[in-house]
C-alpha cells in the first residue's frame, strides 16, 4: 500500500509533520539516514544523564499554541537558561543585566549602571564620528555603541571571534543585536514567556510525536530518489536543499561545532548547565554540563557522575554536521537559487533548517508546520 507522505528526516520538522498528518488520517513513512530518530534534538543517555548529542537545546517560545502543543505530548520542566561567562577566571552573569554590571564595575543601581554604559557608549560614538560614520559598520562598532568597551572586550570579542572564526570588525552588526541588555537583576537569558526541557528528555517528545507512525532509520534518501513516487504520493524533504538538487548550482557552506564529551567522576562540575568561556585564548566557546537541564537541587547529587561537553566552533567540511548557515552574500544568493528551483517541485514540501538553509529555533519550526496544515 502506498503512503500519503514519505517524510525524509526525523528532526522536529519531520516528526511534527508526521504527527499532524496522522491526525488527519494520512499514512506517513518517516526515514532518516542516521541510526536514530529525532534529528538534532536527539539525546543519548550516558550514566543516567540525557546528553544533548548535537548541541544543547532549550525550548523557548511566547506562542501559547506551540507551548500547549508540546506539553500535550510531554510535560516540560522549569529549566530557565541562565548562562554564566568565565573571563580569565572571573565569572559574570548573562545576559547583560544588573548582576553583570555589578560584577564588571561595582555599580549597584540602574542609574549608576546606565551612567557607566552611556559614558562608554559616548566614547565609541565619538570615535565613529571622527571616522565620519553614524551607523555601526561592523559587529565591533555595534557592540561598543550598544554596551561599551569593557563588556565588549571581556565578554563579547573573544567569544564571537571563536564562534564565527572571523574578526569582529569583519562580521555584520546584526549578530549582536540579538543580545538583550537589561537594567534589572534578571539572569534569564530568554525574553520568552515559556521555556523548559521535556521531562525525561527530548526523545520523549520525538517518541510521542511519532507514536503510531512508521519509521526507518539508516536509510538515505539518495537511495530512493528515482523511486519514491512508487512509495508515496507526496514527499516532505527536510534534508539539505543543495543535496536534493545534486549540487547543481554549487555547494552551500555551514559553520559547525565539534563536541568533546567527557564523563567525570564528580556529581557537580560547574554548578550550571552553560558556562561560556569568553577569552580568545581558551579554544572552546562553552562547556555544557548536561545534568543541570533536568536535575535540580538534591537530584544533582543523587546522580554521582556528570557529563560535560566542550564546544569548539569550526569551519564546516563535507562529512561534518552542517549546523549554522553562513549568512554571506555567496551563500544567500546560492540558497535563493535553490529555493526558487524548489518551487517547481509541486509534489515536494521542502521544510526545516536544512531544506530552507535558514537558522530556526525549535518553536518556529513547529509554527512552520502548523502553518502548512492551516493552509491545507
Ligand atoms: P534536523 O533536526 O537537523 O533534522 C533533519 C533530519 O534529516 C536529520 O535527522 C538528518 O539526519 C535527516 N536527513 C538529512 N538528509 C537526509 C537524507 N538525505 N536522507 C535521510 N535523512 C536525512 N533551537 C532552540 O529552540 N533552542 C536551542 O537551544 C537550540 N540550540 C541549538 C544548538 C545547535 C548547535 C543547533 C545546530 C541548533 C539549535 N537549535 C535550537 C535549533 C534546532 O536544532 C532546530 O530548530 C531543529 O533541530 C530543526 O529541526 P529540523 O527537523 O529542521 O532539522
Ligand atoms: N555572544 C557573546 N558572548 C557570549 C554569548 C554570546 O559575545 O557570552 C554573542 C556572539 O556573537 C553570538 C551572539 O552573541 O554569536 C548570539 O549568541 P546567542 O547565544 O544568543 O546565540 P547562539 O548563536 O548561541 O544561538
Amino acid at each position: 500500500m502506498k503512503y500519503d507522505y514519505l517524510i525524509v528526516g526525523s528532526g522536529l520538522f519531520g516528526v511534527t509533520f508526521a504527527y499532524l498528518a496522522k491526525q488527519k488520517g494520512k499514512r506517513c513513512l518517516v526515514i532518516d539516514k542516521r541510526s536514530h530518530l529525532g534529528g538534532n534534538i536527539y539525546c543519548e543517555n550516558i550514566e543516567g544523564i540525557n546528553v544533548h548529542k548535537y548541541g544543547a537545546h532549550i525550548f523557548h517560545t511566547s506562542n501559547k499554541q506551540v507551548w500547549d502543543f508540546v506539553n500535550s505530548i510531554v510535560e516540560f520542566n522549569r529549566y530557565t537558561n541562565s548562562p554564566v561567562a568565565n573571563y580569565k577566571g572571573k565569572l559574570y552573569n548573562l545576559p547583560f543585566n544588573m548582576n553583570t554590571f555589578y560584577q564588571m564595575w561595582g555599580v549597584t543601581t540602574p542609574d549608576e549602571a546606565m551612567a557607566k554604559i552611556e559614558e562608554q557608549k559616548a566614547e565609541a560614538v565619538a570615535k565613529m564620528n571622527a571616522d565620519g560614520v553614524t551607523e555601526p559598520r561592523n559587529l565591533e562598532e555595534q557592540a561598543k555603541t550598544l554596551i561599551g568597551t569593557d563588556i565588549y572586550e571581556s565578554l563579547i570579542k573573544g567569544y564571537t571571534e571563536k564562534q564565527w572564526g572571523r574578526k569582529c570588525i569583519e562580521l555584520p552588526a546584526f549578530i549582536i543585536k540579538r543580545l538583550p541588555v537589561r537594567l534589572v537583576f534578571d539572569n534569564n537569558y530568554f525574553n520568552d514567556k515559556y521555556q523548559g526541557i521535556p521531562i525525561g528528555g527530548y526523545n520523549k517528545l520525538i517518541d510521542g510525536l511519532l507514536d503510531g507512525v512508521e519509521t526507518r532509520t539508516g536509510v538515505d534518501f539518495s537511495t530512493l530518489k528515482g523511486t519514491w513516487h512508487d512509495i508515496a504520493d507526496k514527499l516532505v524533504y527536510t534534508g539539505a536543499i543543495d543535496e536534493y538538487f545534486d549540487y547543481c548550482y554549487g555547494k552551500l557552506e555551514y559553520r559547525t561545532v565539534r563536541f568533546e564529551t567527557e564523563v567525570l567522576d564528580t556529581a557537580n562540575y560547574q554548578g550550571n548547565a552553560v558556562v561560556n568561556y569568553t577569552e580568545r585564548e581558551v579554544p572552546y566557546t562553552r562547556v555544557i554540563e548536561h545534568k543541570h537541564f533536568e536535575m535540580f537541587g538534591q537530584e544533582v547529587y543523587n546522580c554521582p557522575k556528570t557529563v560535560i561537553s566542550k564546544e569548539y566552533s569550526t569551519e564546516w567540511q563535507q562529512g561534518m554536521e552542517p549546523y549554522y548557515p553562513v549568512n554571506d552574500q555567496r551563500n544567500n544568493e546560492l540558497a535563493e537559487k535553490y529555493r526558487e528551483k524548489a518551487k517547481n517541485n509541486k509534489d515536494v514540501i521542502f521544510g526545516g533548517r536544512l531544506a530552507e538553509y535558514k537558522y530556526y529555533d525549535m518553536a518556529p519550526i513547529i509554527e512552520q508546520v502548523f502553518e502548512i496544515f492551516n493552509n491545507k
